[in-house]
């Protein structure tokens, strides 16, 4: 399974170095991508994702950083790249018929057959031939859902923790402390690097990446990341954007 970060920056702005959040992963002969923030569809373009290896898109939440990229892919998936074939899943029905709009209002038509918004829900979401993928709620944006999402496939788990509730994380997700995992992404954006660490040393991951990282304290958050990674009972990563990792 090979993990790719687009974005990796935080918040609802990108930086010079730091797009809004979206990872792809490849695994089998699919594509998966977690997250759109924009430029998403510049970003995957530039690595000549062949699109129509894209099997499925899973959205965290609603937040514009995690989906504004979304309009410029759908509509590319939809017109142009016509051997596009997939689910989009969104976690609230006014997002579903937000970007449906969007999308109709642009193309003034809109391939649903092929590009499938759905409702995410709690539990196994989606499985095919490569990939199983499960929902677990979290409470980043209550009263509204917001989800991490477990990848399992080729013998291997990735756990993606999705943005979680400040400032102590109650949501964080206990999968990531019960079950082992070969990696697991988790965001950095809504507590302190003091709160976080302790929690992930408990948790039996072998790789641990943290992302959504930037803003005005990218320099001293990723200096507390290369320290915690020297003593981590795991392998710790902040990537940068475009760094791609196999496990
Ligand atoms: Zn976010
Ligand atoms: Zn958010």
């Amino acid at each position: 399974m090979k993990i790719t970060f687009l974005g990796t920056g935080k918040g609802g702005y990108p930086t010079l170095t730091r797009n809004c959040s979206a990872i792809m992963l490849e695994c089998g002969d699919g594509i998966y991508l977690l997250d759109a923030g924009a430029p998403v569809l510049d970003l995957m373009t530039r690595l000549e994702v062949p699109f129509e290896k894209v099997k499925g898109v899973f959205i965290t939440h609603m937040h514009g950083d995690h989906t504004a990229g979304l309009p410029a892919f759908l509509t590319a998936c939809s017109w142009h790249y016509t051997d596009c074939s997939f689910d989009v899943f969104l976690t609230e029905e006014r997002g579903i018929a937000a970007f449906r709009e969007v999308v109709l209002a642009m193309d003034k038509v809109f391939h649903e057959d092929r590009i499938r918004l759905k409702k995410a829900e709690p539990g196994v979401l989606y499985r095919d031939e490569n990939v199983t993928v499960t929902a677990i709620p979290t409470a980043h944006c209550q009263p509204y859902p917001s989800y991490a999402y477990v990848f399992e496939g080729e013998g291997k788990r990735v756990i993606f923790s999705g943005d979680l509730r400040r400032p102590d994380a109650p949501d964080f997700p206990v999968i990531a402390l019960e079950e082992p995992s070969d990696a697991f992404i988790c965001e950095l954006c809504h507590f302190t690097t003091d709160h976080i660490f302790p929690i992930i040393e408990k948790c039996p991951a072998k790789q641990v990446f943290f992302n959504h990282v930037g803003g005005r304290v990218v320099e001293e958050t990723l200096a507390a990341v290369e320290e915690f990674a020297k003593t981590a009972p795991m392998k710790v990563i902040a990537p940068d954007d475009g760094d791609s990792y196999t496990i």
